[in-house]
């Protein structure tokens, strides 16, 4: 009899999978879908990036590259996470860097890096769906901590306090998060920071903060990173970022972590030994989109400020829709009253309509949409949404 690795039987499959399946069922059969699922922007890569590519091919630049990532684009990175964490005491150099398959195997390669069979690791729910699962791969254990509506989803300083146990490990922080959009203050961060700060495990927790959707901001508030609130924490936080969001470059599987040396070290042996570092043209590609200047981006921003207002204008028509409004990132979050795989399957079976379930990411009485596509289809899609509520919601 064949067998197969019991590792997997703890990890979820996709909740997205079967809506996925379903949605390109009705495409196959004629169905016009309006698909809010996205999880990439809808935006082209940057000018700049496309002729770095067209210029490596004509270079040759078709080896293997170092395992963490062209000695170039680390630096790029190094000196981006510089200008951000700019109360740091030692600023990053581009040994502090790996350049990975994305944010997501940046998490992979942190994880493998940093945890023990049992170890805990802190996660906030609503949470990006593959933190638990990246967290269970590495033998670790998911301690999922909830927030709520109310409290904006986000973590509080008591909440941390007390989740911290014995086996707590790490702790992950996303903002601008998804799925909610939710992003912390420079107070909060530190409000979080100084639990850490405070606590007798404190030289042994990791903080891992994901900062991919740091560009996308939609109201008149800074990004603020983890570290630039909590400088005293560098040796111990991860920040993990890439150019999949704020670039609008998913395909081309560009991330990253920045971390001290010893860590950096370890994520380089684990990257030897699974993917031996990215593909050499899409680094020179970001090493181009790197150097650009913010306003090249702007016009995509205020593009997801103007979709974000649409999206909750026309969602708050149904006073059964709980919003929540978003600050970053391009997901808008909100409760309906009852269960999230039921209310995708039946909106996208009565109104063609595919969302994804709140299920996916920890919260059963909540969906989250996209506004990365274009406003005439949210404009019907999420009138559609407010029309089946109306209907199907008690
Ligand atoms: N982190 C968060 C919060 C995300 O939403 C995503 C992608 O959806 C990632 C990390 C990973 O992105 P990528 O692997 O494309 O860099």
């Amino acid at each position: 009899m064949l067998t197969y690795s019991k590792r997997l039987d703890s990890i979820s499959e996709s909740v997205t999978l079967k809506l996925n399946a379903l949605v390109s069922e009705l495409k196959a059969k004629g169905e016009k879908v309006i698909n809010l699922t996205a999880g990439e922007p809808d935006f082209s890569p940057p000018q700049a990036a496309n002729e770095a590519v067209i210029q490596a091919v004509h270079d040759h630049q078709s080896k293997y590259t170092p395992v963490a990532g062209y000695p170039e684009l680390r630096q790029a990175v190094a000196d981006k996470t510089n200008l951000q964490q700019s109360e740091i005491k030692v600023p990053w150099v581009g040994n502090n860097v790996v350049i990975s398959n994305g944010g997501k195997q940046a998490l992979y390669n942190t994880f493998l890096s940093i945890l023990n069979d049992g170890d805990e690791v802190i996660i906030i729910s609503p949470f990006w769906l593959t933190y638990p699962e990246v967290v269970k791969l590495a033998g670790g254990v998911p301690k999922i901590i909830e927030t709520t509506l109310e409290s904006g989803y986000k973590l509080s300083a008591n909440q941390l306090k007390e989740a911290i146990t014995s086996k707590t490990k790490a702790v992950i922080i996303n903002s601008p998060s998804n799925p909610t959009g939710a992003m912390y203050t420079k107070e909060e961060l530190k409000s979080l920071g100084d639990v850490i700060l405070g606590h007798s495990k404190k030289d042994s927790l990791w903080v891992i903060s994901d900062e991919i959707y740091d560009r996308i901001i939609l109201d008149d508030v800074e990004f603020c990173s983890f570290l630039n609130a909590n400088p005293q924490l560098q040796n111990q936080t991860v920040t993990v970022n890439g150019m999949s969001k704020s670039s609008a470059m998913t395909g081309w599987r560009v991330g990253w972590t920045v971390a001290n040396l010893k860590l950096t070290q370890a994520i380089i042996k684990v990257q030897g030994q699974t993917t031996s570092g990215i593909n050499s043209l899409a680094q020179w590609a970001s090493i181009a989109a790197l150097k650009l200047d913010e306003t090249q981006f702007k016009a995509q921003v205020e593009s997801f400020k103007r979709r974000r207002n649409l999206v909750l204008e026309i969602l708050s028509k149904s006073e059964k829709i709980k919003r929540f409004k978003p600050q970053g990132a391009f997901y808008v979050f909100f409760e309906i009253g009852m269960d999230s795989v039921e209310f995708a399957e039946k909106l996208l079976e009565k109104k063609k309509v595919a969302v994804i379930p709140g299920t996916a990411f920890g919260n059963s009485q909540a969906v989250r949409i996209s506004f990365a596509t274009d406003e005439t289809s949210l404009k019907e899609g999420c009138s559609r949404i407010v029309e089946f509520i109306e209907e199907e919601v008690k």
